[in-house]
């Protein structure tokens, strides 16, 4: 296949992120990549910098809903200054039960995707309207979802099973799990020396671990929605369901009305709990490391939470994985916290995980263990745009999307 424009279009809850990439069977060449983000404020931003990270665009717009925000994207995909994409990727975070292999987008598939949004609600309604927004600003250009699921589809039925009446198992509920791009990218970047039992943290805003076998997902901790598993940024993670419970009790205190009760629950397990729950500050590391520093008890005990859980996570994966060849750290704190990496590794020498503390000192990649350390640990960044194309550019050549 001769070098073609991929676009990538990534979608958040208050952005939307994209990249083009210059893509061939064994190229990859990075043209430009940019954002609009602070979508919903009267002050947002929208950029585009070159391959050498050098601005072409600099801007701080009024960005009161997603169609302006797209609108501006589409504008500047549309000036001429960039190449018009061959393909689009779209990342795509959930596909429920039914849209589980990456494929091409067709009407169809988008309703489809639409129909499970509930599994997904800050990410699936904007990435929706950004894949039927780009069907038709691109006629005739193929697009492809390409599923943060799709790596979690190895996982086995115990796994992924709930322990709830099978009746809702029916209606898609099971564990799916999220960051599958990352985890994706981080294992293609390890090639060709994948090691046989490995485990990687995505520790971002959101954050979640995976066990990987053989390159293949065995667990992670994410499950139905990405508010399962590790405590987060502002959700939950994995609870006591009599919490949900007591707290939807004294919410139905004020309410009758079932639907505004489940909408004040959803915002109190997904936007208002985690790190900015237990430190009634900042959902935030750098604020919560700085007021730590401070003598903040709070603070300490949120990070303490966080890093605790990941360490249990840990303990429970390395078992199943029967022992342990390497860890790797990703995603915002995974790649800058030298701190929180300490604190999660500094009770499991016994499982063969031991840092080196000058290693450590450090932000972006790099082999952070002890010489002696049983299993190697990295930092590793995340590389999902990337991950992207390289699914599209397999779809393109009519291969199966095995990665
Ligand atoms: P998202 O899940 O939104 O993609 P990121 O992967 O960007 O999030 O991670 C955001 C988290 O990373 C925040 O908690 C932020 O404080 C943390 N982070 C980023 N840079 C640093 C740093 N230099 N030191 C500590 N934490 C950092």
């Amino acid at each position: 296949m001769p070098p073609l424009p991929v676009l990538v279009l990534n979608s958040g809850s208050s952005s939307i992120k994209f990249s083009a990439y210059e893509a061939g069977a064994g190229e990859r060449k990075k043209l430009f990549e940019g954002a609009v983000d602070g979508i919903g404020t009267d002050l947002g931003k929208f950029w585009i910098k070159d391959a050498d990270s050098r601005k072409l665009l600099d801007q701080t717009p009024a960005l009161p809903n997603r169609a302006v925000a797209f609108k501006l994207v589409a504008g500047a995909l549309h000036s001429g200054d960039f190449p018009s994409p061959a393909a689009i990727g779209h990342r795509v975070v959930c596909g429920g039960p039914t849209v589980s292999e990456n494929q091409r987008i067709t009407p169809a598939l988008i309703d489809e995707i639409e129909s499970y949004s509930a599994l997904a609600p800050l990410h699936t309604p904007i990435a929706v309207y950004i894949m039927r927004q780009a069907l038709s600003l691109f006629p005739g250009v193929p697009n492809f979802a390409i599923l943060d699921t799709y790596f979690h589809r190895t996982m086995p039925g115990v796994v992924t099973v709930m322990p709830i009446p099978a009746e809702y198992a029916g209606m898609g509920v099971r564990r799916y799990g999220y960051h599958g791009i990352s985890y994706e990218s981080i294992v293609y970047q390890l090639q060709p020396e994948v090691p046989e039992r490995l485990i990687v943290a995505h520790l971002g805003n959101g954050a979640s671990i995976s066990a990987i076998r053989g390159g293949r997902c065995l667990d992670t901790s994410m499950g139905l929605t990405p508010s399962g598993g590790l405590i987060s940024g502002t959700r939950t993670g994995d609870i006591d369901p009599g919490v949900l419970l007591f707290i939807l009790h004294k919410i139905a205190e004020t309410t009758t009305n079932a639907t505004e009760a489940a909408d004040a629950l959803e915002t109190v397990v997904s936007k208002q709990s985690g790190l900015l729950g237990v430190s009634g500050q900042s959902n935030d590391m750098r604020d919560l490391r700085e007021a730590i520093a401070a003598g903040n008890a709070k603070a300490r005990l949120a990070v303490d939470k966080f890093t605790w859980t990941i360490a249990k996570w840990i303990g429970a994966f390395v078992a199943e994985l029967g022992g342990l060849d390497m860890l790797v750290f990703t995603g915002g704190i995974g790649e800058n916290d030298i701190a929180s990496r300490a604190e999660i590794c500094a009770g499991l020498g016994a499982l063969g995980i031991e840092l080196d503390r000058e290693r450590n000192n450090v932000r972006g990649a790099a082999t952070i263990s002890a010489e002696g350390s049983r299993a190697t640990v990295r930092v590793i960044p995340p590389a999902e745009d990337l991950m992207i194309v390289n699914h599209v550019v397999r779809l393109l050549g009519g291969q199966s999307d095995q990665a």
